[in-house]
């Protein structure tokens, strides 16, 4: 069910605090954490606590969506990130390898437009 914790989910095992992460963030609804790959200087996922496998499917949810999409500001500003990219991968073509909505939060150097 939508919302509901997924046992082979490894973002829900992150929020469950059952795989460590460098974690930047909490609020009672989401978890923002270090990409173990980072691709910038700053480079944050920021996760609703409840799982939902991609953007559009938060969407069915939208009081989460706002607090996650406030929480990448609040990331950027933390981490001193005047301007910042944020990116939902939807879809393996798109680069989705995880299926539980994440923001990236990407900043620190000059970002490229298209990006690849
Ligand atoms: P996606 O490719 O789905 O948009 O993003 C998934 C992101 O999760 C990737 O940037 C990847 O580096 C990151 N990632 C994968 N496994 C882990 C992990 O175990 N811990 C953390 N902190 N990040 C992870």
């Amino acid at each position: 069910m939508a919302g509901e914790p997924q046992d082979d989910c490894l973002f829900c095992k992150i929020v469950a605090g059952r795989i460590p992460a460098t974690i930047v963030r909490e609020t009672e609804t989401t978890v923002a954490f270090r990409d173990i790959n980072p691709q910038a200087p700053t480079h944050v996922l920021v996760v609703p606590k409840a799982h939902y496998q991609n953007a559009a499917a938060l969407a069915a949810a939208p009081d989460l969506a706002a607090d996650l999409l406030r929480e990448t500001q609040a990331v950027a500003d933390e981490e001193k990130l005047e301007s910042y990219r944020t990116v939902f991968n939807t879809g393996s073509g798109a680069g989705q390898t995880v299926w539980h909505v994440h923001a990236h939060v990407l900043g620190g150097r000059g970002l490229e437009w298209p990006p690849g």
